[in-house]
């Protein structure tokens, strides 16, 4: 019986794919496709631990997806025979329309189209993965997972930005919130490792990746979120700024002359810590602070500094902390970042333990002290096998 589910992520300017059992919770295949569009682009597949790679021209998505599903089959493992019930997208964003997992249709795509308004960088590459798989299997489900469906519940209070009403309804100005799969995967598994019922756990979660966005969720439920109208909101990431004021961008209009097009590419390509240091990698970052460099440092001050005002943000909105949860690239690697953003508030009953901080694992792991009132955890995201157990369920 087919039992494998392919989940396809084709990003604003990467493809990441897994070939995985959801009930078995094991991965058989993955690759990511980099470089799109430059002189030369890059694969890395994994098939059965073994790493292949392919260095080349890849002129667009569709072509790095096709070279993609080559992988699988120059690698051993035609896709056709592999076993797959159904297609997991991960799509970025469903607006007001889409909340749940969703069977893709033509007029599910149609949609997601346009709603490309809202994401213009992100919704067409992944109506693109759609299509290609579509071609390729086109008697399997393909089933949508919405980045920004997890955070449909969130109060009217927590989505509405203080502008005319008029226009913001007109134009869909409102807070949506991204990075859903990982928040709801991860405030998940929270519970679990408390060993509590989800419904009585209020937990917050930082993912900390290149993008990086904070929640509050209160028993599974999701209340707040960093992110907002767009991913540029909320905390400080790779390269953009997120929270600013709004007076800085008419600023810059006005005395700096700057147009759309150049402040789009300032806020999403210059900003964050690159802006501020000169490089977005978390650990390249790390190296600078340690060998002295005063860029790296403040860098690394503004992000510990803007974690922590969100944290505290959220111990407000939820008043009551269960756990607080570290996790993506820089929140389950980063030991000094966990412990920089929380120092200092063991008054509130947050109390990292250091040598638990320090071990790594690949495991979720409980990093507070025993006496610790609000538990400290680093929970490794993997929204891979959420959209792939989302999808599942439509086969
Ligand atoms: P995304 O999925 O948004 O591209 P990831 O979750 O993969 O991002 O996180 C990428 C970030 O994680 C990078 O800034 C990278 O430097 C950082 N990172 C990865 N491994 C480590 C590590 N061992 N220590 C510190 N930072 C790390």
């Amino acid at each position: 019986m087919s039992k494998l589910v392919l989940v396809v992520n084709s990003g604003s300017s990467s493809i990441k794919y897994q070939l995985l059992d959801p009930n078995a919770e094991a991965v058989v295949a993955s690759g990511l496709v980099e470089q799109i569009g430059e002189v030369e682009g890059h694969i890395e597949h994994k098939y059965r631990g073994v790493k292949s790679e392919f260095q080349g021209p890849i002129p667009d998505h569709e072509a790095g997806l096709h070279l993609a599903y080559r992988m699988f089959a120059d690698t051993g493992l035609a896709l056709e025979d592999a076993g797959i019930a159904a297609i997991g997208h991960r799509i970025v964003h469903g607006g007001e329309v889409f909340y749940d997992p969703t069977l893709i249709t033509p007029e599910v795509i149609a949609e997601i189209e346009r709603l490309a308004d809202l994401a213009p960088l992100h919704n067409p590459p992944n109506v693109i993965g759609i299509r290609v798989a579509q071609a390729r299997f086109p008697d399997l489900p393909h089933v949508g997972v919405f980045d920004t469906g997890f955070f449909h519940t969130m109060s009217k209070a927590a989505v509405t930005y203080a502008i005319d009403t008029e226009v913001a309804e007109k134009y869909g100005v409102r807070r949506y919130g991204f990075h859903g799969t990982s928040h709801q995967y991860v405030s998940e598994q929270v519970a679990k490792v408390l060993d509590r019922p989800l419904a009585d756990v209020n937990t917050i979660v930082l993912h900390l990746g290149n993008g990086a966005s904070a929640s509050a969720v209160r028993g599974g439920v999701a209340v707040e979120t960093s992110m907002g109208l767009t991913p540029l909101e909320g905390l400080v990431m790779g390269t953009r700024p997120g929270d600013i004021d709004p007076g800085a961008l008419l600023h810059l209009g006005r005395a700096a002359g700057m147009d759309v097009p150049q402040l789009d590419e300032l806020l999403n390509q210059r900003s964050g810590l690159k802006g501020l240091s000169g490089g977005n990698d978390f650990r390249e970052l790390t190296l600078k602070v340690a060998a002295g460099d005063e860029r790296a440092k403040l860098a690394y001050d503004v992000y510990t500094h803007r974690l922590r005002k969100y944290v505290g943000a959220y111990l407000a909105v939820l008043g009551r902390v269960d756990a607080i949860a570290f996790t993506a690239g820089v929140g389950e690697n980063a030991a000094s970042i966990r412990a920089d953003s929380l120092s200092g508030l063991e008054p509130l009953g947050i109390e990292i333990d250091i040598a638990a901080n320090d071990q790594r694992s690949s495991e979720a792991r409980i990093i507070s002290t025993p006496g610790s009132r609000t538990k400290v955890l680093v929970v490794p995201t993997n929204e891979e096998l959420a959209i792939a157990k989302a999808a599942w369920k439509f086969v």
